[in-house]
Order: C-alpha cells, then sequence, then structure tokens
C-alpha cells in the first residue's frame, strides 16, 4: 500500500516557490511602496494621453516564459518590441523533445507547481492546453530492495523537518547550510542511527531536488518560510512549450541571434549579435542566470557592483533527467519511489510516467552534485548505472529499456545550468539586485530576479510582468 508522505509535498511546494529571507515583512512594505510609485507613474503616463500607435522601441532579450511574456505585456501597450533570441526555437527551459511522437518528453520543466491563482495554470487555460494531474504526495521508498514502511518514514521526516524549521527562523542560523542544520535537527529528533542517516540522506536529496545544489550550499534558512503554493501540481502531456510556442505567435521573435554586447549611448542601447546590430530605447535582459555568471555578454558601461556581487552570490543549480522507455510497466503506481542504499548517491528518486502518456516510462531526476556526477558519464554508463539502481529494486523483472534520453543542463550554452538558487552567502536583496534596472534603459526579467518564485515557471511569467509594468510606467 503507499501512503501519502505529506511533508514531502510540503517541501516540494515550499522549495519551488523559492521562499524569502524571515526578514520578509520589510520587504514587502518596500515592494507596495515600489508598486504604488509604478501605478503613480503609469497613470500619469496615460493622463498625458500619447497620441503616437507605438510608444517607443523595445528590445527583449531571450524568448523563455519571462521574455515572450513582458514582449506580449509591451507590444499590447503600444511597444515596438522585437525579440532576439540565440537558439534556433523559443522556450528557453521550457523544452519539449517530440522524437517519441507517442510520448513527447519535457527535457526542462514539467509540472505547474500548484494550480491555485497560479498565471501560468491561467495562460494554459487562456490556451486551452490539456494537463493532467501529478502530485508528488504518494511516495513508495526502498533500501536494498526492501519496503520501507512508509508510516515510520513519514514520522521520520516530520520529525527532522519540524526541527530544522524552528532553527531555520532564529537570526544565529542565518548563514547555517541545510546540511549543517540538519545535523542539528537531528541532535534533537532524537532518531534512531539508522533512521538518522535515512533523514540525513533524504534531507541532501530534497535539497539536490529542489535547489539544483547541495545541502552545504543551500541556507537554512529555506525552511523558516511559508510560501508554499496551492493546488494540484499538474503536467502537460502534449508539452510544456505549447504555451510559450502560443505566446511567440504574434511577435517578431529573430532565432539564431545570439547577443554579445550591450551598450547604453545617448538615448538608446545598442545591442550587438552575431547576425548583426540592433538599436532600441530600451533592452530587456531575460537570460538565464547561468549566461550571467559568464562574460558571453558584455556590458558598456559594466553593470552596477551590487548586481554583479547578486550574480556572484546566488547560484545556478544543475537538475536533470533521464527518460527510460520499456516494453511494460515494472514499477509501483505511485508519484515517486524513493530508492536509498545505492553507492553513488544519498537517495535516487523515480517519477513513473505511464499515467501521463500511456506509455510505459519512468523518469530519474538527479540534481546538485550527483547531477555535475553524472553529466561527466556518457550515454551508455548514464543508463547502465541507472538500470542497476533499477536492478536493485525490481531484480529481474526489469527488462533492457527500448529507448532513453538523457539531459546535460550545465553543457547549454544558452541555460548553463537548470535554475538559481540562494547562495550560502546570498543576502535577501540579491535577487532586486539582480532585478533592478540600469539607467532606465536596461532591464533584467527572467527566474532567478524573482524575489519569492525563483526557479519555477511561474516566477519567470511574473518577473516578466513585472519589467513590462516597470518599462510601461516610464512611458
Ligand atoms: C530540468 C529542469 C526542470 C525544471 N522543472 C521545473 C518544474 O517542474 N516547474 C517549474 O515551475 N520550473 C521548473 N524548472 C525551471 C523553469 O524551467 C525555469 O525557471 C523557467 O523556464 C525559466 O524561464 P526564463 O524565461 O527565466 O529563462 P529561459 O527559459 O532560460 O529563457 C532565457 C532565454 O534566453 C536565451 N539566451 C541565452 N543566452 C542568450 C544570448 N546570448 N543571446 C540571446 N538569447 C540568449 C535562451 O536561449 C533562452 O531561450 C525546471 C528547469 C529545468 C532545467
Amino acid at each position: 500500500m503507499s501512503v501519502p508522505l505529506e511533508v514531502d509535498a510540503y517541501w516540494k511546494r515550499a522549495v519551488h516557490s523559492r521562499p524569502s529571507h524571515p526578514k520578509r515583512k520589510d520587504k514587502v512594505v518596500a515592494h507596495l511602496n515600489r508598486r504604488s510609485v509604478l501605478i503613480g507613474a503609469a497613470l500619469t503616463a496615460s493622463a498625458c494621453g500619447s497620441t503616437s500607435t507605438t510608444k517607443g522601441s523595445v528590445l527583449v532579450i531571450g524568448a523563455g516564459m519571462a521574455g515572450l511574456t513582458a514582449a506580449n505585456d509591451l507590444a499590447r501597450a503600444g511597444y515596438q518590441v522585437t525579440v532576439l533570441e540565440a537558439r534556433d526555437r523559443t522556450g528557453g527551459r521550457l523544452c519539449t523533445d517530440r522524437s517519441w511522437p507517442d510520448a513527447p518528453l519535457d527535457l526542462g520543466a514539467s509540472w505547474i507547481h500548484g494550480i491555485d491563482g497560479n498565471p501560468v495554470a491561467e495562460l494554459r487555460d487562456k490556451f486551452g492546453v490539456s494537463t493532467v494531474v501529478f502530485n508528488q504526495d504518494v511516495v513508495t521508498a526502498y533500501s536494498g530492495g526492501q519496503r520501507i514502511d512508509p508510516e515510520a518514514m513519514q514520522a521520520d521526516l516530520m520529525a527532522t523537518m519540524t526541527a530544522a524549521a524552528d532553527l531555520a527562523t532564529r537570526p544565529e542560523y542565518a548563514h547555517t547550510s541545510v546540511a549543517a542544520g540538519t545535523d542539528l535537527a537531528l541532535d534533537r529528533a532524537h532518531l534512531p542511527a539508522d533512521a538518522a542517516d535515512r533523514m540525513r540522506n533524504t534531507m541532501r536529496h530534497l535539497t539536490q531536488d529542489g535547489f539544483g545544489a547541495d545541502a552545504e550550499q543551500i541556507p537554512l534558512w529555506i525552511f523558516g518560510t511559508d510560501h508554499a503554493e496551492a493546488g494540484d501540481q499538474v503536467v502537460f502531456p502534449g508539452g510544456y512549450d505549447q504555451l510559450t510556442t502560443r505566446l511567440a505567435t504574434e511577435l517578431d521573435v529573430r532565432l539564431r541571434h545570439v547577443v554579445r554586447h550591450i551598450a547604453i549611448h545617448e538615448s538608446s542601447v545598442r545591442v550587438e549579435t552575431d547576425q548583426g546590430s540592433f538599436s532600441a530605447d530600451r533592452v530587456l535582459v531575460t537570460v538565464p542566470l547561468g549566461v550571467l555568471k559568464t562574460d558571453a555578454i558584455t556590458f558598456d558601461p559594466p553593470l552596477p557592483a551590487a548586481k554583479q556581487q547578486a550574480i556572484r552570490t546566488l547560484g545556478m543549480g544543475l537538475y536533470n533527467k533521464l527518460f527510460l522507455r520499456f516494453d511494460h510497466r515494472f514499477w509501483d503506481d505511485a508519484d515517486m519511489i524513493l530508492e536509498y542504499g545505492l553507492a553513488q548517491e544519498p537517495v535516487a528518486a523515480w517519477f513513473p510516467l505511464h499515467r501521463v502518456s500511456g506509455v510505459p516510462m519512468i523518469v530519474a531526476l538527479r540534481g546538485g552534485s550527483v547531477a555535475r556526477r553524472i553529466e561527466t558519464l556518457d550515454d551508455t554508463a548514464t543508463v547502465t548505472e541507472a538500470m542497476t539502481a533499477l536492478r536493485a529494486i525490481w531484480g529481474d523483472r526489469v527488462p533492457e529499456p527500448l529507448a532513453h534520453k538523457v539531459t546535460r543542463w550545465s553543457t547549454d550554452p544558452y541555460a548553463l545550468g537548470s535554475y538559481s538558487y540562494p547562495g550560502i552567502d546570498s543576502v535577501p536583496g540579491d535577487r532586486d539586485a539582480l532585478a533592478a534596472p540600469v539607467a532606465d534603459r536596461i532591464f533584467f526579467a527572467g527566474e532567478a530576479t524573482h524575489d519569492t518564485a525563483a526557479a519555477t515557471v511561474h516566477g519567470a511569467l511574473l518577473s516578466g510582468r513585472r519589467e513590462a509594468t516597470r518599462i510601461t510606467a516610464l512611458g
């Protein structure tokens, strides 16, 4: 029997909402003040009653969810918008592979994390794209091929998380890592040694899964927040990229335009690409944090010190997928299957996908240093390792896979990682510093710039909307 591990579901939603710091209240006030200024500016602009059909020109760099959302909002507001995209497709980290025609594979994001009040769910409804519910509540867990008692595991996890959450709100632990915080929490939870070990591994795994980084790299304060998203989690049987494809339909999107340099001139901004130069009144940069961390795009003048600091202290995590396709299903009918006791990783997580497409497929999701290690393997070694792990649970019942698909997001030159995380030295203002405009000419959006929903699709969408509002407010 499968028992829901509600604590884990709580974690998934909490970490994917990328919570902010305990001192958030001050930020909310600041945010509200800033919003009033923007609304005031917007009212002033409309009161002036511009009669021209275009309000000015904007170049949007990047055709992911953030860029396409902003581009649509700006075009609707009367701006002349051109989107410059390095890839030969739109969507960015929404990337659906259709080489298995009966089972589109989302190589990037899969889930809308909580559909209640989620702007991505609203977009889905507007475009009439179908989704299926795929919560992460029903979990089966194994160690050495034996089922772990789910009720005992749930109780252990609850005890560990409660102790960790209590520590997380204390200022003296502001720079303590999840790894160190877990050790402290386990001291308080008084679990038997084997259960404590399992919980240590669980916390490591959950951190790698949620942030694409290791427990040593993530601050404990993320436990002291309450930004869980509400409602079912859903996935797209026909592919998540249906949303970005639809968003791009009416826009002037220039694919295969790799931006190299952005320079502010007196009353315009010049953008150099490998296909020539473009000029506009303003530029909105939505490239991933991983790209900003390199000098792939240079800025003139150089970016302000606070922004450079934020680019350094925020981390770019890694999260990869291995899809395995079989001729029949041999796994449990659970949302997620966890496997402990493997030599090469703290916990292996498997997500059965047969419910989504009807095809007997399972996907392994790996984050942090585990994902980085696996990226050094070729496909054959990656699949062999995964098959060994599956056979440790189901033995001879596991046939050879018919096909596989592996992602390697850290080597993707236009992502250089999967999603951003708060580094151990991050401070609460880092994401705002990353989002701050430069001289009201260069603007920044993208998941990493969103204060409370970074690392998600809805965070990207909201950041694009935020910057479109900011630009519109300037007239
Ligand atoms: C494996 C994986 C799983 C994930 N799972 C989920 C999930 O289940 N749910 C969820 O909510 N989120 C998930 N995410 C995160 C989510 O995909 C991202 O937060 C979101 O898609 C980011 O959108 P964005 O517009 O900020 O960036 P992007 O989608 O990366 O868009 C930026 C664009 O900029 C372009 N670009 C880069 N460099 C240049 C250049 N020099 N010139 C021109 N263009 C350039 C890129 O090609 C890209 O198209 C996942 C991500 C990954 C990788």
